[in-house]
């Protein structure tokens, strides 16, 4: 076996394995969640009544399904596109038309990045109008979901192809060490966006509006100057417009700082459960999650470059996909892009986990600040209920695939926390 043929088959074989991990947890989970169907476990009968549990796991098996289909079709076609060498031949295709510059090259990666998604356009509309239709959460229509893709299309062409020039364009102007300006230049961008994507692209997609001053907005006020967390604006965002999924968040950071609210979040809980989630929030910033998040991704993204650096140097990589070896860095990005995953999946765990104590510090840390769990805990709960959240995950299934605790393990962890530590209820 020449090398090539060893990457090639290593790589198949890779993504082979990522499908055929995710399958049997999902499969794993899939039982979990069935065995359980019946009966409410008992630390979960006061979050919902039976007929609404019925529907969660409902939802959560057609959501499986889907997902797993979803797979097994994304999968197939990666493996199908490398194994028929449709990678070079478009970027023959494409070279002798456009020529070989670096914005000929920015070009082939967005055409072929859009050709890739186009099997995601059928999944994502039976996901919106059949899907979380089926269960109540759709609120969008024909047309807001059609406008939202042509969007989407435009701000890619408009965003990612000058993005993808200049870094193609580094790549030539630049030595051996190119990939190092190119992780500068991606996090100075990242940067940017975070301060114009609030102000310029987000109102493209939603109405953000001004919380109207009342008992609310002065609650929340409060919570922000007793916390010592102060945001440029509270500002509520028609979520409704697309679902009836609910959520909060900040964008920006420093002085561009804002608290988001859904309206559906605002119209499904009381001010004061709005309070303890809002005080969660400012909970990941007063531990510095977020400074902490953003390093590690740095990071990541250095140790990505340094490999796609080292990846561009060795033609085995290029010929192994039957790509010349001449063909440059655009198809090592584009590779890089499409396989990385079946690496990264297996550190998912690990990731998760350290989110998870995240979540259970910002949790201790809103319980402090609004003086006792019951809040937050009533918020939670009527989240899960109003989202149809699965309740029993597998446990292994929620290693690999939950950002945040499950329900249960969030009540015992807020209820140990507070009664072990009643001197913690004045925040600092
Ligand atoms: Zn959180």
């Amino acid at each position: 076996m020449t090398s090539s043929q060893f990457i090639l088959s290593l790589c198949l074989g890779l993504l082979v394995l990522r499908w055929l991990a995710a399958t049997a947890l999902s499969n794993l989970n899939k039982r979990h969640v069935q065995a359980h169907a019946n009966r409410i476990p008992r630390e979960c009968e006061e979050i919902m009544d039976p007929p609404t549990y019925a529907r969660s796991v409902e939802y959560t098996l057609a959501k499986a399904r889907f997902g797993s289909l979803e797979d097994n079709v994304s999968t197939a076609i990666i493996i199908a596109v490398l194994c028929l060498k449709f990678l070079p031949w478009s970027q023959s295709v494409w070279t002798q038309s456009f020529g070989s510059g670096a914005w000929a090259g920015a070009g082939w990666l967005i055409a072929v990045g859009m050709i890739l998604s186009l099997p995601d356009i059928p999944f994502s509309w039976w996901s919106q109008f059949r899907l979380e239709d089926r269960f109540g959460f759709n609120r969008g229509t024909p047309r807001l979901w059609i406008l939202d893709r042509i969007k989407m299309l435009a701000l890619a062409l408009l965003i990612a192809t000058p993005l993808l020039a200049l870094i193609l364009d580094l790549t030539r102007r630049i030595g051996p060490l190119w990939w190092l300006w190119a992780w500068a230049l991606l996090i100075g961008f990242q940067l940017l966006m975070m301060i114009v994507a609030p102000i310029f692209i987000l109102p493209l997609f939603n109405k953000f509006t001004p919380l109207p001053d009342g008992s609310l907005r002065d609650r929340l006020i409060r919570l922000g100057q007793r916390t010592g967390f102060t945001a440029k604006t509270i500002q509520v965002v028609d979520g409704s417009k697309r679902s009836g999924h609910s959520n909060a968040y900040f964008t920006g950071f420093g002085r561009f700082r804002k608290i988001v609210l859904f309206d559906t979040l605002i119209s499904q809980l009381t001010e004061s459960e709005l309070e303890a989630v809002l005080a969660h929030e400012i909970g990941h910033y007063k531990r510095g999650h977020l400074p902490r998040m953003l390093a590690w991704s740095t990071l990541s993204l250095l140790a990505s470059f340094a490999l796609i650096g080292w990846l561009a140097e060795r033609p085995e990589l290029l010929l192994a996909f039957g790509f010349q070896a001449n063909a440059g860095f655009a198809p090592v990005l584009l590779l890089f892009g499409l396989l990385s995953g079946a690496f990264t999946f297996w550190f998912s765990p690990l990731t998760h986990f350290w989110s998870r104590k995240h979540e259970y510090e910002a949790d201790a840390y809103a319980v402090a600040a609004v003086g006792g769990p019951s809040a937050l805990s009533g918020a939670l709960r009527k989240l899960h209920e109003k989202n149809l959240s699965n309740l029993t995950p597998h446990p292994l299934f929620s290693a690999f695939h939950y950002s945040h605790p499950t329900l249960v393990e969030r009540e015992h962890s807020m209820s140990r926390g507070f009664s072990a530590s009643p001197s913690t209820s004045t925040p600092t």
